[in-house]
């Protein structure tokens, strides 16, 4: 259970926390190809062929592990080298990727996202903590958040706990005094926790518990198990926005 007394400022997950995520970067993707098509059909059909995309990200990122964090500079590279394979114009690179990133940040949100935004922002400062890549100002809820991190930027993603310090520090508090909000049990929820946060999991499809909860290695490898049991027990599982908000209201 929360302690919502301590809470002074939320850290907020993006990609299938506000808006779903995949149906949106499919689309990107179709976009991406339909433009490329007339000046680089072979790229365009070979980007078309999931398993062949997929292959050759993998292949990027093999060749560029210390990359894993920038989506950027994986997409761009993946980019340049299916154009380069094909001998089709590379030039087209930055211009390709900005195609993408437009359909990228056009995303629908949750019905609850906004609702959740305005209640949360009216109490606490907001910070965006994302792996993603998304423009919080192009998706047009940059007026509700603080500061947004992305791991692109800051260099490291979730779970590294410098990168949930770091929101702790954009808005000036202490990471005990921040609850975090994601979707990710892992990403979110244990890195949170690991970073002495509070972590709410926003579980929209009812999935179980994905990871131990008696002892997750991940947590704290040195802990003893009720140790371990008792971080993980400090997160809440919520299935929509709206209830964590409702939980608010009746907060012990
Ligand atoms: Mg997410």
């Amino acid at each position: 259970m929360l302690d919502f007394s301590a809470i002074k400022a939320i850290s907020l997950d993006l990609d299938d926390t506000l808006w779903p995520i995949w149906p949106v970067i499919a689309r990107a993707e179709r976009r991406l190809q339909d433009w490329l098509r007339p000046q680089a059909p072979q790229t365009a059909d070979f980007l078309a062929n999931e398993p062949q995309r997929q292959a050759l990200r993998q292949q990027v990122l093999a060749d560029m592990p210390h990359m894993e964090h920038d989506l950027r500079t994986l997409r761009t590279e993946l980019l340049r080298r299916a154009l380069s394979t094909h001998q089709e114009d590379t030039q087209l690179v930055q211009a390709a990727y900005e195609v993408f990133m437009s359909e990228r940040n056009r995303v629908e949100l949750f019905e609850d996202a906004r609702p959740a935004l305005d209640f949360l922002q009216s109490r606490f400062p907001l910070v965006a903590l994302s792996n993603g890549n998304a423009d919080l100002n192009r998706v047009g809820l940059g007026h509700y958040f603080r500061a947004g991190l992305s791991a692109q930027t800051f260099g490291v993603g979730k779970p590294d706990a410098r990168f949930f310090h770091a929101a702790a520090q954009a808005v000036d508090v202490q990471p005990h005094e921040v609850l975090h909000i994601g979707d990710d049990a892992a990403l979110d929820v244990v890195g949170a926790l690991k970073a002495g946060m509070q972590a709410v999991w926003i579980n929209r499809p009812g999935h179980a518990w994905p990871l131990r909860e008696d002892v997750d290695e991940s947590l704290d490898a040195d802990a003893q198990p009720q140790t371990q049991k008792y971080l993980i027990q400090k997160h809440l599982t919520v299935s929509s926005l709206t209830e964590l908000t409702r939980l608010w209201d009746r907060r012990p």
